[in-house]
């Protein structure tokens, strides 16, 4: 039986390690060629190489250098003529340089105590990235008549769990993705956002237990997700089974947030 992404060509940004490598994993199972993008260059070869089927290819990026995004896509295209899906997905979530050890030793909101430099930060890698690299592909798209847009905000985007820099940085991914789904339906290219809860990845394993545990408390599944969970919303969105659907914001939360 044909793969849901037989022949398709997918770039997938920080699929190195936890939400996007499982993703890349899902989307090469089901036959797609997947150009991985990392900060993380080492990370992103050996996760392309450890791939099923062939033509995967590992690129050495950061997301916020536009110069290098064009050259990736660029590449990708020389490579294969063209790019069926891109998810934007690289992110970090902004523990350690927030200001929150100082607000929780002064009893005050994190505001207070963020720098300018962290907030820029994350604004930079999730939503400039993703502006680079949806722009860079839809000119292939475009041309192509045809794509799939994944923008992976977060329930923080929803409904403002989180610091306000991530929050900030989530929400915007949302007007990114409803504006461009209508701006390039007219070619047939299809722009949606993935807001996950919260999902065991090296990025959560790194979030303090203290955080967490409320969330996953009042969680009605009463679990984390699994970076499997969202890399199956995203093969859906990714596949032509969801042909109808874009300006859309998928919640695989658990129930943490139902709207
Ligand atoms: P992760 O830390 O396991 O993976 C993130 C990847 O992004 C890493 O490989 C890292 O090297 C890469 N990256 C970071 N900055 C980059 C940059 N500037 N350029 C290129 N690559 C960069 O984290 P994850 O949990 O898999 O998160 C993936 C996405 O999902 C992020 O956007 C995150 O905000 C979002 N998300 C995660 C959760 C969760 O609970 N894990 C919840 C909601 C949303």
């Amino acid at each position: 039986m044909a793969g849901r992404l037989e022949g398709k060509v997918a770039i997938i940004t920080g699929a190195a390690s936890g939400i996007g490598l499982a993703t890349a994993r899902v989307f090469a199972r089901e036959g797609a060629r997947v150009a991985i993008a990392d900060l993380d260059g080492d990370g992103a070869e050996a996760a392309a190489r450890a791939l099923p089927g062939a033509g995967h290819l590992a690129f050495r990026c950061d997301v916020t250098d536009r110069p290098r995004v064009d050259a990736v896509v660029h590449e990708v295209v020389d490579a294969h003529g063209r790019v069926d899906v891109l998810m934007n997905n690289a992110g970090v979530d902004g523990f350690g340089d927030d200001g929150r050890a100082q607000a929780i030793e002064h009893r005050e909101p994190v505001l207070l105590h963020m720098g300018d430099e962290p907030f820029a930060r994350m604004l930079a890698i999730h939503v400039h990235g993703a502006f680079y690299f949806a722009r860079a592909a839809a000119r292939s798209m475009w041309k192509q008549r045809a794509g799939s847009i994944l923008n992976v905000s977060s329930i923080a985007g929803l409904a403002g769990m989180g610091m306000v820099h991530y929050a900030t940085a989530k929400a915007a991914l949302l007007g990114m993705t409803r504006s461009l789904a209508r701006e390039l339906g007219p070619a047939g290219i299809r722009v949606n956002a993935i807001c996950p809860g919260v999902i065991d990845t090296p990025m959560t394993r790194a979030v303090p237990e203290a955080f967490l545990a409320p969330m996953v408390a009042s969680t009605p599944l009463r679990r984390q997700g699994a970076a499997d969970d969202i890399a199956n919303c995203a093969l859906y969105l990714a596949c032509d089974e969801s042909g109808f659907v874009t300006g859309q914001a998928l919640s695989p939360n658990g129930g943490i947030h139902i709207a």
